[in-house]
């Protein structure tokens, strides 16, 4: 049985592109509007005297939103880590600190280009030097975060297993 206190709702589009998460109230009063149909159910039932129901786990709103999400995804701590996947960009293990490549001592810039997830032993390697005077190599390099990958913001590391065909990353 779910729970209902931790329970989310994985709202899709009405072309079926994940939008947000909503909240078993939430998700309810869009059943109850019309605005969604579900796709798939919790196994968390609701009863009143008249009707029975079970709580959506996956719903697409009836009518297309313009997605509001063609946002920008904020440049933070969390999402530099999900970016690189909690991995030292430099060594591959996990990582605990953000590091800037370009030192912002020597000019580097705080943008997406510049900043990688890393483990303490790199970040202690690294200090405040360039790249070059050190023994350490980015496995990629970083880049802005694209498609869909606000959602990732969203629904976190763990996204529920019963959400994921519904998660279609870019
Ligand atoms: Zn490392």
């Amino acid at each position: 049985m779910g729970n209902i206190n931790t329970h989310k709702t994985l709202i899709l589009n009405s072309t079926f592109q994940p939008l947000s998460l909503a909240t078993p109230q939430r998700a309810l009063a869009l059943l109850f509007s019309r605005k969604i149909n579900v796709l798939k159910e919790s196994n968390i039932n609701l009863r009143s005297v008249e009707q029975s129901f079970f709580i959506p786990k996956v719903a697409a709103l009836t009518y297309y939103v313009k997605a509001p999400y063609a946002r920008r995804v904020a440049l933070n701590r969390e999402n530099i880590f999900i970016r690189d996947s909690y991995i030292c960009q430099y060594c591959g293990v996990d990582a605990e600190s953000i590091d800037h490549i370009v030192p912002k001592s020597k000019g580097g810039l705080h943008d997406w280009s510049n900043v990688v997830a890393c483990c303490k032993k790199c970040n202690l390697l690294k200090a405040d030097k360039q790249l070059s005077k050190t023994i350490l190599n980015l496995q990629k390099n970083p880049t802005v975060p694209e498609g869909n990958f606000w959602i990732k913001t969203i629904i976190g590391n763990n996204p529920d297993p019963d959400w994921k065909e519904y998660l279609i990353l870019t």
